[in-house]
């Protein structure tokens, strides 16, 4: 009876059922999301840009898409190589503490011997203004500044994140300005257990490059308690990152050609990287798999949509978004009618940012009806819904984000902790559900 069952659903949209709503039933039913999921983080591991695991993961995902019939291709792209080395830090007064840091990515190296320099505490880039180069010469600058919970806990977590993370980006070279030897920011994230959280970091090249690191939220409360009590801080921190030269690497590229306008694109992406202190299962191999399951669904089902869907993982994004770039330069020309990107983790979906306004948007709201099903019959407006896609919003591709529940995604984020267990199958399911049924939507 199950198996007639299956037969049915494999062969024909049930009765009064759209096509959609089909293939959201076939996802949650049969789905093998997690299965991919678990091969991208427990087999393959971490994909920091220019490592192995990178390259393993472009070969796995290429051919598991040739075995499930889907054409497939490898875009070549340059990317940057860095990679992480040691990482120590103790306060050396008022006590001895072990302080329990991670580099920032990009971060250049400390001198052999590390940096011993009075840690300044800030919380904003007027702050180094205000204390100037006297104050702030040979020290190591401590940007104290935490996620605003507030935000957060009102499922507004993007939003706080991106306050947040302006220091981890810009703080070395803002500090650097002002004579700092190093600087040390307050892990961006909304839980920690002495988790630090990585990400990387730009430098202005008119700034001398100063080393940089994150530390955990329970050090960098210490820290602050110890100068709130008018202590005298110093640190010793030493990194021994490296940039190597570049690497070849590539975005996967996969494609159901549409039966009616295969010209026509509705691109559905992921990136395959990830950072290199954990797995990366929500960050962002949850969207890999949703993008992978999405085509073999569709492929296996049989479905054919009038327009192409193009998969794409991307390679490059956390620290560099060269894929993107590259894959915009090949294709920007092409006509793409959407552009979807799934790079917010793997809880439940809630629904899909968008760059579409107006009547557009209401008549797109008429036919995503089955997208209720899986709680993703939402959308809301925003100016762009991925960095990978970003290129082709700017250029006015309609874009859409998917927005999995947000409230847990920063506890992990870019930390030793985004490991396969904070992710669920069954949500899993639901968020490809939501980005089969919407590309397929878009593609009819
Ligand atoms: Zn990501």
């Amino acid at each position: 009876m199950k198996m007639l069952a299956g037969l049915l659903l494999l062969a024909v949209p049930v009765f009064g059922q759209s096509t959609a709503g089909t293939i959201i039933a076939r996802e949650l039913q049969t789905s093998r999301s997690y299965e991919i999921l678990s091969h991208i983080t427990d087999d393959i591991g971490a994909r920091l840009t220019g490592s192995k695991g990178a390259a393993l993961a472009v070969r796995w995902t290429t051919r598991q898409f040739r075995e499930w019939g889907i054409p497939v291709s490898n875009e070549a792209v340059k990317v940057p190589h860095w990679v992480r080395g040691r990482e120590e830090a103790r306060l050396v007064s008022p006590a001895n503490q072990n302080i329990v840091l991670t580099a920032i990515g990009g971060s250049v190296a400390t001198p052999p011997s590390g940096i011993t320099a009075d840690v300044i505490e800030v919380d904003s880039f007027d702050d180094l203004k205000t204390l100037g180069t006297a104050k702030l010469r040979g020290t190591i600058v401590f940007y104290n500044n935490p996620m605003d919970m507030e935000l957060v806990r009102s499922h507004r977590a993007f939003e706080a994140y991106r306050i947040a993370v302006a220091f981890r980006g810009a703080g070395a070279s803002r500090a650097a300005e002002y004579g700092a030897k190093a600087i040390v920011i307050r892990s961006v994230g909304s839980a920690s257990l002495r988790t630090p959280h990585t990400g990387a970091l730009r430098y202005d090249p008119k700034q001398p490059k100063i080393p940089a690191a994150a530390m955990t939220a329970e050090d960098a409360m210490l820290v602050h308690r110890l100068l709130a009590r008018g202590k005298h801080v110093r640190m010793h921190m030493l990194l021994t990152p490296k940039t190597l030269p570049e690497v070849d690497s590539a975005n996967v590229i996969a494609e159901i050609r549409g039966s009616e306008k295969p010209e026509e694109i509705v691109l559905i992406g992921a990136h395959l990287d990830s950072w290199d202190l954990a797995t990366g299962a929500i960050d962002d191999g949850s969207g890999v798999a949703m993008v992978m399951e999405t085509m073999r669904l569709l492929k296996e089902m049989n479905l054919r949509p009038r327009r192409t869907i193009r998969a794409v993982l991307f390679m490059n994004e956390e620290n560099g978004l060269r894929g993107g770039l590259q894959y915009a330069k090949e294709h920007g020309n092409e006509t793409h009618v959407a552009a979807i990107e799934t790079d917010a983790g793997g809880a439940a979906p809630t629904g899909f940012t968008t760059t579409l306004k107006a009547d557009a948007l209401t008549a797109l709201e008429e036919r995503t009806k089955p997208l209720a099903a899986v709680s993703s019959n939402r959308f809301e407006i925003a100016e762009e819904a991925g960095a990978d896609i970003d290129p082709l919003t700017t250029k006015g591709v309609p874009s859409f984000g998917l927005v999995p529940e947000p409230l847990h995604y920063f506890d992990y984020h870019h930390t030793n902790a985004d490991t396969l267990d904070k992710v669920d199958p069954k949500e899993l399911a639901q968020d490809t559900a939501a980005i089969a049924g919407l590309a397929w939507i878009l593609a009819e």
